[in-house]
Order: C-alpha cells, then structure tokens, then sequence
C-alpha cells in the first residue's frame, strides 16, 4: 500500500491505472493531446507526457521528436505554454496519464511515453495502459542476453523486443514483439512512418479510434473524444494492431492486422464499468452510463429496499461521484417494484479539491481524511429509511467511516447496497488493488452478515456475479473478464520460460 503523505483521487478505492492517447495528422497535435490528457485525468495521476512528432526543418522527409514528461496532473506538468506551442510543435503525438501499477511511482524514468531512437527501429514513443503478466521472465531473458534496462516497469519490456525482433518493417518489430508478451496492453506507438495502436488478444483494457478534423485520434475513452469534438468511429479490437498513417489521411482507410493467428473470446474487464471509466464514456463499443445505470437497477431487483409500511418513505443516496449513475438506476427500479415512495436524493457532498490536502499516514486519521472528501446533507437523511448505493467496497475503512458520518445525521435506519459483488482478488491487468488479505470480504471469509456488523449499517447486499454480467452487453466472442470477485483469472502469471519466443522460432 502506498503511503503518500499527499492524498491520491480515491480513498478506499482501486486505484485506476493509466490512460492513453495518440492523435495523427492534425496542426496542433500535441495541444489536442493535451485536453485529452485532461479528460483522461482519472485514469491516472501521478504523472503525465506527450511525445511529438513533425516534419524535420533540417532533414526534408524525416520527422524530428520532441518529448515532455514530469510527475503531477497533467495541469501541472504543461504548466508553461511553450512547452506545447514551441517544444511539442507538430501534427502526430501520444500522450500518457500515469498511475503505476508496477514499477516504483517515485522513479522519474518510469514516466510514460517512453522515446527509443535507434538505427533498426527509428524513432519511437510508446504509451501503455495495462500490465503485462510474463514481464519478470521476460526482464530476465533479455537481461542476460545484454539488455540495459532504463526502467522498472513492465512497458519498457515492449520496446527491447521490439528494438531487438529481426522483422525488416516496424509494423512487423511490433507485431513480433506483442506475440510474445502476455497480459493487458492497450498501446499508442507513435514512429516515424504513423499511428500504431494495439489492443492484446483478450482486450483487457478499452481502446477507441475516432476522426478529428482531417485526422485521426486514439483513446482510452471516448470522453477524450468529446473535449476536442472527434468523433467517434470504432474500437481497436482485442487481438488487433491499427496502423494510421499519410495513406489513411489520403483514402481513409485504417489498416489493421492480427496479433495472435487465432483471436481469443475477448475478457474486457468488467470493473470499467462498474467504477474506473467515466459515465460519459463509451468503452468497448458501448455507453457506461447505460451499463452502470443497468447495474443499479438489477441491484434493486436483486436487493431491493421494501418499508414495512407501503406509503413509508425511502430515501436512496449515492456515494459521489462514481455510484451516481447506479443510484439512479436502483432508486427507478425500487420505486417500481417495492416502495412507490422512493426518492433519490443528494444526501452525500463531494469536495473535489481534496487532491492536494495534507493527510499525515495512519489509521486513526481515517476519519478526518474521508470528511474532507465528504459531507452529509443532514436535513435530507434525518429520520428517514436511507439506502446508501456503493459500486464497490475494497478495504470497508472509506465505507466505515461513511456510514458513522451518515448516523450523524439522525436516519432512522442505514441500507448499504452496493453495485457489484464482493471484491476478494486482486487484479493482474493492470489495476492497482489492496492485497488479498486487506480485502474486508477475505477478511470475514465472505460472511455478508459479519461485514454488515462491523461496517454499522442495518442491512447489506451486493450485487450477484450472474447480476453483474447480465448487465454488461452480451455480444457473440465478447466476454468478461470478472477475476476480482471469482478468482477465475483468464490470463495466469507466467513464470519459467527458459528462451525468448524469437529464438524459439529460429
Ligand atoms: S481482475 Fe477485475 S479489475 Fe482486473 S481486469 Fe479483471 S475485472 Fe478488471
């Protein structure tokens, strides 16, 4: 657990990883990147870079690269407009909002986009949202054959595999190279001859193409679409490699090839939709509004709240700003089917300038940290049935110190409903979860009862795991990926190899 003396975007939360952005082929490119960093702000924020590319004034016909990259919110870091009108000039950029998932958050080298330039490869940047689950083995292997490694985290694997495939063309380093890797990628690799994007065989992570003016644009979510009104086109599909170039500007066509020759049943992750995407967003093709406000109405279906007396009142709040979207889907549902008197209410403030508040480490601060995150609206809870919806529930510490907050206002009673089912792993692709042990769920063996007990509410109830993916669009070869709350992980840690795939095939 990180124990930053500077509060981070959630407290008691999975912490998002990353986001990624590629534009091609627009007069301000590393400017657009930049609100697009802005509407990615949190799906990471510990650091943030842009890495951009124009025609050479020295060398007609060759690209130069420029790059920037520090810690901080994006806010911070392009804190100087030269840095975007003079140093990052041009019509191609990626960018990169980072949480570190691996690697250490403090060391300055591992700041994304990283920026190879080598006689083979050329010039090359390269974003990554997800976590690779074969990095160690590989780090090994390349280690002993000579590899000098810059930096601790797992991205930095891609490119020495990519610096070292025999492929002539880069479109084919990069393909050999995700043949090898494992695990969840979704990439932007800006070089000298285009966009490439990446997403890996199983599609972990949300990646989307959309049209900006005469160019193009890639991005975690499609809510970095909407700042600089691109519009949408189409996903990268799981196990797909997109290549935007001077070509696709011309004709419009966006070349794609396979990774892998077979192409896995996609495992999108599940929990962007329930808490890390933005409401706002599309991911995979479809609204997460849509989907979380599904979520919620199941959850009223599943666990609905039903006074003793019909006309009683039920009031129903979320936790801001993420179970909104939900709470609006369980109070509709509740008021239908069990109390016609339901009402959804604010009953929970968010402050959100808490980001740079001084919090000094420790448990008994716990409370102190979550009220200045949070306030009650006392006059709407007092003496009133409350449920109180939660997408989810990590450690139950942010949940605890809630609900003694919520008693302050005088309820008659506390109902915690939360969107999705009990969280008992961690995640290997790419989100940043407590340990097993730390999991309030594994903590009481799952005892839904004791949980209650010693979160302080009256009654609590989570979303079923069939609840959850009967919510979540059903399409044919698209399938989820839910190992947080069953174990069934579709992509192992892979340890052991004893030879580079490369070398394999020789
Ligand atoms: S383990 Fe959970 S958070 Fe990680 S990819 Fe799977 S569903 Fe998403």
């Amino acid at each position: 657990m990180k124990t930053n003396a500077v509060t981070n975007c959630e407290i008691d939360k999975p912490l998002c990883n990353c986001g990624v952005v590629g534009i091609y082929n627009h007069p301000e490119a590393a400017v657009q990147v930049y609100y697009a960093l802005h509407a990615l702000q949190h799906r990471g924020q510990e650091s943030a870079g842009i890495v951009a590319s124009r025609e050479s004034s020295k060398r007609p016909g060759e690209r130069s690269f420029a790059i920037h990259k520090a810690h901080g919110l994006v806010l911070d870091v392009f804190n100087d407009p030269q840095i975007l009108s003079e140093q990052l000039r041009g019509e191609h950029a990626i960018g990169h909002n980072r949480y570190s998932t691996t690697g250490s958050n403090i060391k300055r080298a591992n700041i994304q986009p990283f920026f190879i330039n080598s006689s083979a490869v050329g010039h090359l940047g390269l974003a990554h949202n997800g976590n690779l689950t074969n990095s160690a083995t590989l780090r090994k292997l390349l280690s002993e054959e000579g590899a000098i490694f810059q930096t601790t985290t797992d991205s930095e694997v891609i490119l020495h595999l990519i610096a070292r495939s025999r492929e002539d063309s880069i479109i084919g380093r990069i393909r050999d190279a995700l043949r090898i890797v494992r695990g969840a990628y979704s990439l932007t690799i800006l070089t000298d001859q285009g966009l490439v994007a990446a997403r890996d065989p199983h599609g972990f992570r949300p990646l989307s193409i959309g049209r900006i003016g005469d160019g193009y644009i890639v991005a975690s979510e499609t809510c970095a679409f909407d700042i600089l009104q691109a519009e949408y086109i189409r996903d990268v599909e799981h196990n797909e490699i997109v290549i935007i170039d001077d070509e696709t500007v011309k004709t419009g066509e966006i070349k794609s090839i396979q990774i892998d020759d077979i192409t896995p049943e996609a495992r999108h992750c599940i929990f962007e939709y329930v808490y890390f995407s933005r409401p706002d967003s599309r991911i995979y093709g479809n609204s997460v509004d849509k989907v979380r406000r599904k979520l919620g109405k199941r959850l009223a279906e599943e666990a609905g709240v039903k006074p003793e007396v019909q006309d009683e009142k039920v009031v129903v709040i979320g936790v801001p700003d993420s179970s909104n979207t939900a709470t609006l889907g369980y109070s509709q549902v509740n008021r239908e089917l069990n109390a016609p008197n339901t009402r959804h209410e604010i009953g929970l403030i968010r402050s959100h300038y808490v980001g740079r508040t001084f919090i000094s480490p420790g448990q008994k601060n716990r409370e102190i940290k979550v009220r200045t995150k949070f306030n009650v609206v006392k006059g709407v809870l007092k003496d009133q049935n409350v449920v109180v919806i939660d997408d989810s529930i990590v450690r139950g510490t942010t949940s605890k110190a809630l609900v003694n907050m919520l008693r302050s206002a005088e309820p008659e009673q506390i109902h915690m409903r939360i969107s999705s089912p009990p969280i008992t792993h961690p995640c290997l692709y790419g989100m940043d979860f407590p340990s097993k042990e730390e999991l309030i769920a594994n903590q009481y063996n799952l005892d839904v009862e004791s949980i209650r007990e010693e979160l302080g509410v009256d009654t609590l109830q989570y979303l079923s795991v069939d609840g959850l993916l009967e919510s979540a669009p059903a399409e044919d070869g698209i399938g989820y990926c839910t190992a947080c709350f069953t174990g069934n992980y579709p992509v192992q840690i892979e340890v052991g190899a004893t030879k580079l795939a490369f070398d394999e095939a020789e």
